[in-house]
């Protein structure tokens, strides 16, 4: 099949939840991709923030590729190796005591979602279970984890939905006081926005939750699906604020492209569950945990996180000097980086598909670059060059 056949076959066969560009990825080497006709792209989507080491990486194929000729799954009724490696060196690295290993970002906050109910329920009755949640949030697809998304376009047409999510605006401590009460079992928050446009929490703003949780005995739940796992410049995102979570949960880059997502709670947590409550077929087989543990060991390296930082604020500082009059503003932490334009970015990420760059957006207006943490200050140039050649899309927009 060519390009255009492939293309007119997903057309028929595929349920139409995505609307893609018309370009065929093949191969994926280091930070770049190619198409089926062979040109070039310099990926700065990452796989939305999931390709921590960039493409066929060396080091992860080889455990891949081990893991399918040893031991790939026996299911989580039996004891494995990989898991309980990959479950100590993130308490041995965390606030957490215990993890829950599952497959994706949406599942690891369903779990978070059940054990702070169970909490609530085992220490305070079945009265709390409220749970608060922010403008501009994204937690994931499935029915939870969509309660506590705020977009109306993925909630109503599933509605009913969970019910007890109050969504209260993000950054406002003020709010947050006046929503949350004794009903309230946890409060589900994203240090730095992804989906949601590229916003970072305030400071004081995750200071003051921790707080509010505190006095209400409620639980404090930080998503780093997307911003976790060294994207930020440090381990996890919520390490430069100096607050801890009671439940964490991640997934994106966790094994740099196989499906793995995980919740880490506190023992005071993982207390409240028992043998029965939750589970998964999939999770956590020795595969997917082998490759992880090659994605863990490289980025919780001080000299890997610190470069992520420093590229960060390069790509920033680029960004800003972009030569266009509809640039509001670039922000972001890391290797998360927001470009916010004040027309739609549509025609800016098809240009610049079309001269060889690879770039995401986050709502209408915002393009977001989420490379992977192995990409070079010189691919960072590129990017920009890129980027500067096609702004120009952007006046056919306005
Ligand atoms: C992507 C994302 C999710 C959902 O992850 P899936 O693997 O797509 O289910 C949840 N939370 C955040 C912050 C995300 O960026």
């Amino acid at each position: 099949m060519d390009a255009q056949a492939i293309i007119d076959a997903e057309a028929r066969y595929l349920v139409p939840t995505y609307q893609r560009p018309a370009v065929v990825f093949a191969q994926g080497e280091g930070n770049y991709l190619y198409d089926t006709a062979g040109k070039r792209y310099l990926d700065f989507a990452g796989g939305i923030a999931v390709m921590a080491l960039g493409h066929s990486d060396p080091v992860w194929a080889a455990a891949v590729a081990d893991g399918a000729r040893t031991l790939t799954h026996v299911s989580n009724l039996y004891h494995t190796r990989s898991h309980v490696e990959l479950a100590q060196r993130l308490v041995e690295h965390s606030f957490a005591d215990r993890v829950f290993f599952c497959n994706s970002g949406a599942e690891a906050n369903e779990a978070a979602l059940k054990f702070a109910r169970k909490w609530a329920r085992t220490h305070h009755g079945p009265q709390k279970h409220e749970l608060l949640a922010f403008e501009g949030g994204f937690h994931g697809r499935t029915l939870g984890a969509l309660s506590l998304t705020h977009k109306a376009k993925y909630r109503q047409p599933f509605e009913p939905l969970v019910p007890g999510v109050t969504f209260v605006p993000f950054n406002d401590l003020e709010a947050t006081a006046a929503a949350i009460s004794e009903r309230t079992c946890a409060v589900f928050v994203e240090p730095l926005q992804g989906e949601g446009g590229v916003h970072p929490a305030a400071p004081a703003f995750l200071q003051g939750l921790r707080r509010l949780c505190d006095e209400h005995h409620a639980l404090l739940v930080f998503d780093e699906v997307q911003c976790g796992l060294g994207r930020t410049g440090s381990l996890w995102a919520h390490q430069a604020y100096g607050v801890t979570p009671d439940i964490m949960t991640l997934a994106k880059p966790l094994a740099s492209g196989l499906p793995i997502g995980a919740t880490l709670v506190t023992e005071a947590v993982a207390r409240a569950i028992e043998p029965g409550d939750h589970g998964s077929t999939f999770a956590a087989g020795p595969l997917v945990c082998s490759a992880a543990l090659t994605v863990f060991d490289r980025v919780n390296d001080f000299d890997l996180l610190e470069r992520v930082y420093t590229k960060g604020e390069a790509l920033m500082e680029g960004l800003r000097t972009l030569p266009t009059d509809h640039l509001l503003e670039v922000r972001g932490q890391g290797l998360l980086v927001g470009a916010e334009f004040d027309v739609p970015v549509k025609l800016l990420m098809q240009a610049a598909l079309e001269e060889g760059l690879l770039v995401i957006n986050a709502g209408e207006r915002v393009l977001r670059l989420t490379p992977p943490l192995t990409v070079t200050l010189d691919e960072i140039d590129d990017a920009l060059d890129i980027l500067a050649r096609c702004v120009n899309a952007l006046e056919t927009e306005a």
